[in-house]
């Protein structure tokens, strides 16, 4: 089934409103007239029956309206009230005296009507061939005489202003109904068509174009908040989408370098027939190579796992200076064989709250860094203090140093600031930002200070054990 449209759903929603409005509104008023008309007749009635009874007579045997027949006035009012009139004996029922109306509709209540009449002297409506007729019942006594006297009005002009206010009201109602929905569907017509225009421009722009934005129409209304927030949306969108270019450029890239190599060595140890040796020496150098491609690929893999929030880190008390100390005692060969000196002051006992496997990644990375960014005869020293509530781990080398445009990117994945990308050494980028990771996983921050030809010097800063650390919820 095709969805309503919005436009239609305000158009009909809209005009039930108006419908349930107009219609209770109908009902009330016709009630209220109709209680108005019943009461303005009922009081007519009433002044009628008074002013008859004061003409009323007992005379000569007979009941009469005394009345002065030259007064216009008088004559018009008695001619007008009796038009429905009817008196009773109250003695045996029988009737005295009727004008010629209710003869010729033929009222005529039995004796014992006419004994209840008398008892229950209300207001009763009459239905004749001329309309129902609301006769007034009351008891009028002249010594022992009583007579019952039925003084009636026609209630048809009630029930025909009725009718018509009725028939007004069904005609009316459904056209204003009709007149304010055409309204409302044209003006929900308008109301959304900057709307439709939104999603038109909004439609129009794919992934090809993310640099579009949608037009604001400068009314600050919903529809530009809406506009305004879609822009940001499209902004952070187009960010993550260069992100992404890059990332997968950069992956491209370190990927095939070892591939290549490992190609190129594969084809020029095929190309004769070559000794043990030679196939040794290749398969040794591809190894490398192979290692080289199975590191970048698990640091992608670590970090993808890190970023997708898949890695829980195991948390417990780390005694920092042993592992620091054992991590250097570690390195002390390869600082040799590279005629560096690496001198680590570890301090007794700095103990921080973390995953020691992770912690060790971080130092082991920041001192490989340090190794493989020094010349030989360089230095590399590795600092551990406490202090005001901070653990500060640093790494310092006498290196190349990194120059300053580079040093907001070192922490980016695929990173790798020159003088290092144009020389042969061995990195893909992906360290720091994983050091990064895993300082941030530890509530602690990564600070480096650097000056080209100089060296730099890497300082990671986590909180102290009785600093809060405990409190630390690494999970
Ligand atoms: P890589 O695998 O290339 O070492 P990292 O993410 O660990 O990747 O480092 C990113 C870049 O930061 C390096 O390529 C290098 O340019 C720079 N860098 C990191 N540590 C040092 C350092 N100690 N001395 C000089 N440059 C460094």
């Amino acid at each position: 089934m095709k969805p309503v449209s919005l436009r239609t759903r305000l158009t009909i929603f809209y005009s039930l409103i108006l419908t349930v409005i107009l219609v209770g509104f109908g009902l009330l008023s016709y009630h209220f007239l109709a209680v108005l008309l019943e009461r303005t007749l009922a009081q007519e009635l009433d002044d009628r029956v008074i002013a008859l009874r004061g003409y009323l007579q007992y005379r000569d045997g007979s009941l009469v309206l005394d009345f002065d027949p030259n007064d216009p006035d008088e004559a018009y009012f008695v001619h007008t009230a009796t038009r429905y009139y009817q008196a009773f004996d109250l003695q045996d029922g029988s009737l005295v005296v009727e004008s010629r109306d209710t003869e010729l509709l033929g009222i005529r209540p039995t004796s014992e009507e006419v004994a209840t009449l008398a008892r229950n002297s209300r207001p009763s409506d009459v239905e004749t061939s001329g309309g129902i007729i609301r006769f007034h019942n009351s008891v009028f006594q002249s010594g022992p005489y009583r007579f019952l006297i039925r003084v009636g009005i026609s209630i048809e002009p009630v029930s025909a202003a009725l009718d018509q206010y009725l028939r007004v009201l069904l005609l009316l109602i459904p056209a204003s109904v009709f007149l304010a929905g055409f309204g409302g569907w044209e003006m929900a017509r308008r109301a959304l068509r900057p709307a439709q225009e939104l999603a038109a421009a909004a439609r129009r722009i794919d992934i090809e174009r993310l640099n579009e934005r949608l037009p604001l129409r400068g009314t600050s209304d919903e529809l530009d908040q809406m506009a305004e927030a879609f822009n940001y949306t499209l902004a952070r969108l187009e960010a993550a989408v260069a992100e992404m270019k890059q990332f997968t450029a950069s992956i491209s890239h370190e990927l095939r370098t070892p591939l290549t190599a490992l190609r190129g060595e594969a084809e020029v140890a095929l190309l004769e027939a070559r000794s043990v040796e030679d196939y040794r020496r290749v398969l040794g150098s591809q190894l490398e190579e192979f290692d080289r491609l199975s590191k970048i690929i698990n640091q992608l893999l670590t970090l993808a796992r890190a970023e997708a929030g898949e890695i829980r880190l195991a948390v417990a008390d780390v005694d920092l200076s042993s592992l620091v100390g054992s991590l250097a005692d570690q390195m002390e060969p390869v600082a040799s064989s590279r005629n560096i000196q690496l001198a680590a002051d570890t301090g007794p006992g700095i103990t921080v709250r973390g995953d020691a496997s992770w912690l060790e990644r971080v130092i082991l990375n920041l001192m490989d860094n340090a190794f493989k960014f020094t010349p030989h005869g360089g230095e590399v020293q590795v600092t551990l203090t406490a202090n005001a509530g901070q653990v500060i781990l640093c790494v310092k080398d006498t290196g190349v140093g990194i120059p300053a445009e580079a040093l907001p990117h070192i922490f980016e994945r695929f990173y790798r600031a020159e003088p290092s990308r144009s020389k042969e050494v061995e990195g893909a980028g992906l360290g720091l930002a994983l050091a990064k990771w895993i300082v941030d996983q530890h509530q602690g921050r990564i600070e480096v200070e650097s000056h080209p030809g100089k060296g730099s010097s890497f300082c990671v800063l986590l909180p102290a054990l009785d600093s809060g650390a405990r409190r630390l919820n690494i999970s």
